[in-house]
């Protein structure tokens, strides 16, 4: 895979560069950036290209529109915080292919930064449609991929534009990204430990891949969250209606309770795992059918009542977890503790991330969640590797390629 520091700025000068990011940022209801550091995870590719003489036409999405225009997933919206931060105007496309693209992409000159609308308002984006990856590509000599946060997925603007032009390069922020976490894969510090949570378990992005394929390269693996409580159920334990199908919307009921459970038992009898740790919830905080009673149960002496949901790990659990993570020197976590939404059940992510803050590893942690967390007890983000896309890092923790990558290799 060519990388784009790889080119001689001579090879970059005067050619019209397709640059994908991962612009998909959360605006509020005046169209304001929330939060811009997925725009700034591009910028230093932007300005190598630019600085370089190329004409950048940069393309993203924004949410999920499936094919349908949406004035609140408008890139439109991101024209003047890009300029601000460029310090340069950036020009708009109001159709990332067609007439309105060809002729802004006409009228950039060396060095200009050109826009694109949502490309996910075209169908032919989430269909890989091969007629749709061609017209993205239209006059351009170099694809740039910047956006590892939407790599796993087989997208038109990710996977098929690469083959459509002459030369394709990973972007900076890719790379950055990309190292981060092969480096954490291969080159795991001891003591070792990965927490995993969250709520599905089973199913194409199930922990339980992730879990798997860690394994044997963690001294400790933490399992918490809804996940958590297939694994006990797998053991014996009771867990009352914790990971009945239709417990919580938030997450897409699971298909199959019990094969899921099955699956979890097989994991925690797997002869490769013996060598692994496992710590499992040793307490939890749970809550009657409406919520209105709240206690914690230790699993040593009580059980989960059969009407009872598990929301959260307890003490006992974050203290144990606690002293693996003093003693780590590698950490990878991904996915909450509990149903976090809710403050009463949000204390086990919390200690989770207060105990990181305090620890002295390296730490890999992905997922939109996880790092609100952090933030939350104030993590210092020099030691932290923060995946600017979750569902990416699962991908590549879970041993998978990441199709957008592999696209790029020749
Ligand atoms: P997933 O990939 O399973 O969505 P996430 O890390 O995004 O993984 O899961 C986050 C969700 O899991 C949050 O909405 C959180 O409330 C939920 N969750 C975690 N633990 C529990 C629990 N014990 N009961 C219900 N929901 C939980
Ligand atoms: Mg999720």
């Amino acid at each position: 895979m060519k990388k784009l520091n790889d080119l001689t700025p001579d090879a970059l000068d005067g050619k019209t560069v397709f640059l994908r990011t991962e612009f998909n940022v959360a605006l509020n209801d005046e169209f304001q950036v929330v939060d811009d550091s997925r725009i700034r995870a591009s910028l230093p590719t932007i300005e190598w290209l630019t600085r370089s003489g190329a004409r950048v036409v940069v393309c993203s999405h924004i949410g999920r529109p499936r094919g349908k225009y949406d004035r609140k997933k408008s890139l439109k919206h991101l024209v003047e915080p890009l300029s601000d931060l460029l310090k340069t105007p950036v020009s708009f496309a109001k159709n990332c292919i067609g007439p309105p693209r060809a002729k802004a992409q006409r009228a950039l000159s060396r060095s200009g930064v050109l826009l694109l609308e949502n490309v996910g308002f075209h169908m032919g984006e989430m269909e890989n449609d091969p007629k749709f990856a061609a017209s993205l590509a239209s006059k351009i000599d170099i694809y740039v991929n910047d956006a590892f946060g939407n790599s796993h997925r087989s997208h038109a603007s990710m996977a098929s534009v690469p083959a459509c032009v002459p030369q394709k390069v990973a972007g900076l922020s890719l790379v950055k990204e990309l190292l981060a976490v092969n480096g954490f894969l291969e080159g795991t510090k001891h003591p070792a430990v990965a927490i995993v949570g969250g709520a599905k378990v089973a199913g194409e992005d199930g922990k339980i891949h992730v879990i798997r394929n860690i394994m044997p390269a963690m001294d400790s693996i933490c399992i918490v969250g809804k996940i958590a409580y297939y694994f006990l159920k797998a053991n014996g334990l009771s867990v009352g209606k914790t990971i009945d199908p239709d417990t919580r919307q938030i997450d897409a009921p699971e298909s199959d309770v019990a094969q899921s459970v099955k699956d979890c038992a097989a994991v925690l009898e797997d002869p490769e795992t013996k060598d692994t740790n496992i710590l499992l919830p040793m307490d939890s905080i749970v809550a009657s059918p409406r919520r209105v009673k709240v206690k914690p149960i230790n699993h040593d002496i009580e059980v989960i009542p059969p009407k009872a949901s598990a929301l959260d790990v307890g003490q006992r659990t974050t203290n144990a977890i606690g002293k693996l993570l003093k003693k780590a020197r590698s950490i990878v976590w991904n996915g909450p503790a509990g149903y976090f939404e809710d403050p009463r059940f949000r204390e086990g992510t919390l200690a989770i991330a207060r105990a990181i803050k305090n620890s002295n590893a390296q730490v890999l942690v992905g997922g939109g969640d996880t790092l609100a967390a952090l933030k939350d007890v104030g993590f210092s983000p020099a030691r932290v590797h923060v995946c600017t896309g979750g569902g990416a890092m699962l991908v590549m923790l879970m041993g998978r390629e990441l199709p957008a990558v592999t696209a790029l290799e020749d």
